[in-house]
């Protein structure tokens, strides 16, 4: 990357960072804070400055366009990243830091009553002597997921500029990531792609393209409510047979005893009195069989709980999907997963495969039929204060994504 472009690549995220643009939670429309609308608009401007074509942004705030390919009989390529920031820390006014050739030891976030170090976060040894992007304690960076389209921006840019042969580049900036909802408006006809990858991966290396299988549940007790002076062979306590329930599930099936690709039961919400119980649960595994046969396993519990206690009101068992695993679709394009191995090789970065604990953007189109792996930005701590990215990190995303589009023309 030229001393010019690696510039700009600073210049633009913390340009992009300076827009507000938290997702609200509970919004039924997208984009559901006006910021990122406001960020669009400024993309569009830019996208129209360095020539790209299609350039759509819709009434939901998706914006697409479209880099042709400079060869013949290339495959088109999407790449995507989300314009909103997390609900869950403040994006406003962010004020961020930038730390050229970072020493080690602890970093002091703004006036220096917060900091970060090593101590608390030992990736921060890798990141010696390297420019760091912190904040200044009171928001977000936003690094997620600004860094991003800061990468796939100069990326573009690079590519409109220089003589490298490229495939077909479809991008998308979407919003709403963070509450699930702006994918909901996403027009697939419009983004005709072989494959795609969202930018919007930690640590350099990070590639992702499995998450989890995913159901809510909820188990309804129905109880008998009587004075409890009085009760003796007619009271049913709902509280007591929703605590007997419970017992039945495995117990080191829960979030806070797996790791890595085990799945579990997670009892989320448990609201009631003595007449009536909810016990809400969330279902994840990342393997399709094992996932139904954890669905099928808390079905027979309740079957088996109703047989044996012989209850006037049975228990209710309602089970909802929420999403799939990614890698259902993915592994039918085996070709995403290799040439975003091959190109961080050729970049000098050695692939972390890593399964994520929860559901993606990706899960979403996967399940629209177009397989989306997840790379890496270069960036840490998302959704809190103690966010930080380092330049090297993002301009190897940006060599990644470089590399990817050449290699796809082969
Ligand atoms: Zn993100």
């Amino acid at each position: 990357m030229s001393a010019s472009e690696h510039n700009y690549l600073l210049e633009r995220f913390l340009n992009y960072v300076s827009f507000d643009t938290q997702a609200k939670v509970g919004a039924k429309y997208s984009p559901s804070s006006p910021g990122q609308l406001k960020l669009a608009k400024y993309l569009v401007q830019e996208l129209q400055a360095l020539g790209l074509e299609e350039i759509n942004l819709s009434p939901n705030g998706i914006l697409t366009a479209y880099l042709p390919s400079n060869v013949i009989n290339a495959p088109t390529i999407g790449l995507i990243a989300h314009l909103d920031t997390s609900p869950d820390c403040s994006g406003k006014n962010v004020n961020p830091e930038v730390i050229v050739n970072y020493r080690g030891g602890e970093i002091a976030l703004g006036s220096g009553e917060k900091f970060i170090s090593p101590v608390m976060y030992p990736f921060m040894l890798q990141l010696i002597g390297k420019t760091l992007i912190v904040t200044d304690g009171t928001t977000l960076l936003g690094a997620d997921n600004k860094s991003g389209i800061a990468e796939i921006m100069t990326a573009l840019s690079i590519l409109k500029n220089g003589e490298q042969a490229h495939c077909n580049i479809r991008i998308a900036f979407t919003p709403d990531e963070e509450i699930g909802l702006g994918m909901q408006f996403f027009e697939m006809d419009k983004f005709p792609c072989d494959w795609a990858y969202t930018i919007d991966g930690g640590a350099v290396g990070e590639l992702e393209y499995e998450n989890f299988n995913a159901a809510s549940a909820t188990v309804t007790i129905l109880g008998n409510g009587i004075h409890p002076g009085y009760a003796k062979d007619k009271m049913v306590n709902a509280l007591t047979l929703a605590c007997e329930f419970q017992q039945l599930l495995p117990a080191d099936e829960v979030p806070e005893k797996t790791a890595d690709k085990q799945g579990f039961f997670h009892l989320n919400r448990l609201v009631g009195d003595i007449s009536k119980v909810e016990l809400h649960y969330l279902i994840r595994d990342f393997d399709s069989e094992k996932f139904e046969q954890r669905k099928a396993f808390l079905t027979d519990i309740v079957n088996q709980f109703n047989q044996q206690k012989n209850l006037r009101q049975p228990l209710q068992l309602e089970i909802q999907d929420s999403y799939k695993n990614m890698y259902n679709c993915i592994r039918q394009v085996p070709r995403s997963i290799e040439l975003a191995d091959q190109a961080m090789r050729a970049c000098g970065i050695k692939p972390n495969h890593k399964p994520i604990r929860g559901g993606t953007d990706g899960a979403w189109l996967a399940e629209k039929g177009l397989a989306c792996p997840n790379i890496f930005t270069g960036g840490y701590n998302f959704h809190s204060i103690h966010e930080l990215i380092s330049l090297e990190g993002m301009e190897s995303t940006v060599n990644v994504i470089l590399k990817i589009v050449e290699l796809a023309t082969e």
